[in-house]
């Protein structure tokens, strides 16, 4: 930064970040550009790439607005890409002011500005207020020095050779005094995720979190959250993310908020993270109205081990969290996503199949672990470096090894997490995972098959019928007689239920396990049945009928043999739908 530039014209100001998939958006970016927006002098642009772009396609889209000051919101999974962009965006046009923000850039800064000459300045922490008063210092004043030493905190720069770097920004305590970006019109409503908050920081300090960080929690007014939550269900928005850190610190709020949205939503469905023991008896029995699918949880179990939690200092009770978990499961349509992360303090490979087995009882939609992170300038990095864990130096900073945990068995909980996805998560595989759990530990059986899968060099990355076939022969490994059989039987069940078994199907699925097809004369009484359900006219149907060992289409599972008919209904514009028939209406 040698040159004083000052501005006879508008100073041109491009928000820009790089999400991990296409699919995500930014909701920093349109808040500062709410921000500038209200700085005379200012035209602001966003400007959204995602990190597996090409990064000469990224360079083009960024150099080709020629602005001014380029902001670059900086995370785990795009910092990398971002400081390679901002290097050749510097060679291409050095007159550009560099800025970066963001968690990832927020407490080490002095090294990034240290090790990479092209960045200007970083803000430090809470963005908004540092952000408005910053720009408007540029934009008045120019790129100058003087203009950045007159902000007291919240940012750092470099001067000449040296580096100056102020406190972390305070955090910011009347959230309504932040524009909405929704109601200026900032955000895309049509993209499939749209972020929203409704409160910043977290009550909890669990050490691996950088909202550990944070101090206390503040809530937008509620009058705010409801003028912006009536703009996105006006809106229809498809799925409305709420980046909160814990929703329901407040249980009062909360249900206030999702009565809210209860009485005024019309399509959209809604994604929040909550802490299951706080949940109260009035929040699940207002949950108990709320339709089918509408809402989703993200609960944070991280580990079943209180000594593990304790250690990290999160404050928890599991006690709690999975009679709420098991509640909600019961009694409500809300989908339930429950998180574990590996290599904590005190768990060891067993204490990990452990929690995944506390988490299995509780029957959640989904699952997710993921190793630990041991994040720059979190409480855990200094747990780490005391007990001697190994960690990776670049980002995402995964653990390695722990004093509880190899390298390999680190792998191991990878490849579990792997087959989480591919045979629990997709949904696809239910019947079966039931029969396995009636028989053996959950836990136990993904450890195993992550094991014959490493031992045999198998890949996951094949078709789904192949994936069929892969859990057929882990049944043929892992059993014997009946509970092979019966097994084979729900596998089969599943089979069918996600797609239409093409003639010849089974037979290449299940080998001699697959269904005799049906004969001539029962041909007659399907097509009555098909007619009397209630099927729009355009729809392309087509029927399957085949003995099972137990009726699967009830709860629990009626244990007799019994013939089930699936009819796959499928229309232009909508997925494969799937019914499914017992003997009783076969009759
Ligand atoms: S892990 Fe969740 S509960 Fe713990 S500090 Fe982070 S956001 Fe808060």
């Amino acid at each position: 930064m040698k040159n004083r530039i000052r501005y006879n014209r508008s100073m041109k100001l491009l928000l820009t970040t790089l999400h991990a998939k296409y699919v995500h958006s930014s909701l920093a970016l349109p808040c500062l550009a709410a921000v500038s927006g209200r700085i005379d002098g200012i035209t602001t642009k966003i400007i959204e790439g995602t990190v597996n772009e090409p990064a000469d396609q990224l360079l083009r889209r960024i150099t080709a607005e020629q602005a001014d000051v380029v902001a670059f919101s900086c995370y785990i999974w795009n910092i990398g890409q971002t400081l390679r962009l901002v290097s050749d965006l510097k060679k291409i046009q050095p007159q550009t002011f560099v800025l970066l923000g963001g968690p990832e850039v927020s407490y080490n800064s002095h090294e990034i500005l240290q090790n990479n000459h092209a960045v200007d300045s970083i803000i430090l922490g809470e963005g908004e207020d540092t952000f408005r008063e910053l720009i408007s210092k540029l934009s008045q004043h120019g790129f100058c020095v003087e203009a950045l030493h007159s902000i007291p905190s919240g940012i750092a720069f470099r001067t000449g050779d040296d580096i100056v770097v102020t406190s972390v920004g305070g955090a910011i305590t009347d959230l309504d005094t932040i524009p909405s970006p929704f109601s200026a019109g900032l955000v895309d409503l049509k993209k499939p995720l749209v972020y929203f908050e409704t409160s910043r920081g977290c009550p909890f300090s669990c050490a691996f979190c950088m909202s550990s960080i944070d101090t206390g929690v503040r809530s937008f007014s509620l009058e705010r959250i409801k003028q912006d939550l009536i703009l996105l269900m006006e809106n229809c928005v498809s799925t409305v993310k709420l980046v909160d850190r814990t929703f329901n610190y407040d249980a009062n709020r909360s249900n206030e908020i999702w009565d809210f949205i209860l009485q005024h939503n019309r399509a959209s469905r809604f994604h929040f993270e909550i802490a299951a023991d706080l949940l109260t008896r009035e929040n699940i029995s207002l949950l108990k109205k709320v339709p089918a699918g509408t809402f989703r949880f993200e609960i944070g179990v991280q580990s079943g081990e209180e000594q593990t939690l304790a250690k990290v200092g999160r404050k928890t009770s599991l006690d709690k969290l999975f009679a709420n978990v098991e509640l909600l499961r019961k009694n409500t349509g809300v989908i339930l996503h429950l998180d574990l992360v590996a290599g904590l303090p005190h768990e060891n490979f067993a204490g990990f199949l452990a929690s995944l087995q506390r988490l299995f009882a509780v029957q959640p939609h989904h699952i997710q672990v993921e190793p630990l992170k041991v994040l720059k300038g979190s409480p855990m990095e200094g747990i780490a470096r005391e007990e001697g864990y190994a960690f990776s130096d670049y980002p995402p900073y995964k653990i390695l090894a722990t004093p509880y945990l190899t390298f390999s068995e680190i792998n191991r909980i990878e490849n579990i997490s792997r087959l989480l996805d591919i045979f629990y998560n997709s949904g696809k595989f239910r019947t079966v995972l039931q029969a396995v759990a009636e028989q053996s530990e959950l836990g136990d059986w993904f450890a195993a098959i992550a094991c014959f899968i490493e031992e045999n060099d198998i890949s996951t990355h094949i078709s789904q019928q192949d994936l069929y076939k892969l859990f057929r022969r882990f049944i043929k490994v892992f059993f014997i007689g009946r509970q092979k059989e019966s097994l084979l039987d729900a596998l089969c069940y599943d089979y069918c239920l996600s797609e239409y078994p093409s003639p010849g199907v089974l037979a290449d699925v299940f080998g001699a396990d697959g269904g005799k097809p049906e004969a001539a004369r029962e041909r007659t009484k399907t097509t009555d049945l098909v007619k009397s359900l209630a099927i729009a006219k355009d729809s392309k149907v087509r029927t399957y009928k085949r003995d099972f060992d137990c009726d699967y289409t009830c709860s629990p599972w009626r244990k007799n043999r019994t013939e089930i008919l699936f009819v796959y209904i499928s229309r232009a514009g909508q997925g494969l739908q799937v019914k499914t028939l017992t003997s009783g209406a076969l009759q």
